[in-house]
């Protein structure tokens, strides 16, 4: 294995670290703590699992953390009544409707009720629109967390044929849109693409966003390209005993670490810097609400 491992683990310990740094001014000189609030609606059990990871980080880093949770059956004019009890309140900053939410819900009508200054997933109509635009905006948190592993590694993306495989709202589109602001030449690829492995072949970084366990193949690398994989995928694990499972990337690590310059191992690479970056956009809200100037190095 030739590819050096880029440590999502370390990078968003460096992140939190350096939240829990602006946490500790903000509330020494100003007085203020930043407060986060999810709201969850219904029992999906992967999405009990992040919000309480969510909640448990947040306040390691010192803010506020404060969890809804909420009946599955939960009514839309509840659910937007909430939000608009979080928008109007002083000490919330950050607000968060955890995805899915349950099919009689309209998850756009939902999202597009945060105020924008308070939407720190990035997902918010206007935050699409600035980030599309070039401008100062909420940053969805999982491209977030890729590009400051991208340049963490790389420092300089400029020029660079970058080959973003998956379209989604929440991933593809808006981390294309990144690696588009840092200057790289950009190509995003989806499940109609002709020709994928050629495509692939071209980039000099990866994103792999797809759902699709091991889909991308160390033949489709080119030698000393950075592979960001972003997918999170259980299969069974018959080596591991009977019934058990375990986590894989939508890249074949082990044929893609041969060939790559550098690559996200999954899980410990994109996974963690989500929620780091999570509680980045927390903090940035916090300072945008409140006047005060933007720790450097914390968003796009
Ligand atoms: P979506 O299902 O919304 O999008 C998947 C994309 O992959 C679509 O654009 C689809 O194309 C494309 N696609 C599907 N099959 C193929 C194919 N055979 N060839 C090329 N492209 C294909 O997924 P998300 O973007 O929400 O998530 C992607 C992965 O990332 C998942 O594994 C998810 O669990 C993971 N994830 C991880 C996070 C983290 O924190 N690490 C956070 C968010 C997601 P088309 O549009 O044409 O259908």
């Amino acid at each position: 294995m030739g590819a050096t491992i880029i440590d999502g683990k370390k990078s968003a310990e460096r992140v939190r670290a350096q939240v829990a740094g602006h946490v500790e001014r903000l509330k020494s000189v100003h007085g203020i703590t930043p407060g986060l609030a999810v709201v969850l609606v219904g029992e999906d059990p992967a999405s009990q699992v992040y919000v309480r990871s969510k909640g448990k980080m947040t306040v390691e880093v010192g803010m506020k953390s404060i969890e809804h949770r909420l009946e599955a059956s939960t009514g839309e004019t509840d659910l937007l009544a909430l939000i608009s009890r979080l928008n109007a309140d002083p000490e919330i900053h950050g607000i968060l409707v955890q995805l899915p939410l349950p099919d009689h819900l309209d998850e756009d009508l939902v999202i597009n009720a945060i105020d924008p200054v308070k939407d720190v997933d990035g997902f918010h109509i206007l935050n699409v629109g600035l980030l599309g635009t070039g401008q100062k905006s909420m940053v969805p948190c999982t491209p977030l967390g890729c590009l400051m592993m991208l340049r963490e590694h790389h420092g300089e993306l400029s020029g660079l044929n970058a080959v973003v495989i998956g379209r989604s709202n929440i991933v593809g589109k808006p981390m294309a849109q990144l690696l588009l602001g840092d200057s790289c030449t950009v190509t995003i690829a989806h499940s109609r693409t002709r020709d994928l492995p050629d495509v692939v072949r071209r980039a000099d970084i990866v994103v792999a966003a797809v759902g699709r366990p091991q889909m991308v193949p160390g033949d489709w690398i080119k030698p000393g390209a950075t592979v960001i994989d972003v997918g999170i995928n259980r299969i069974d694990a018959p080596e591991k005993g009977d019934g058990r499972t375990r986590l894989v990337g939508d890249v074949d690590f082990a044929s893609a670490a041969a060939v790559a310059g550098a690559i996200t191992p999954v899980p410990g690479g994109v996974g963690p810097m989500t929620i780091a970056c999570l509680l980045a956009n927390t903090v940035i809200a916090c300072c945008r609400a409140n006047g005060l100037a933007e720790p450097e190095g914390l968003t796009a």
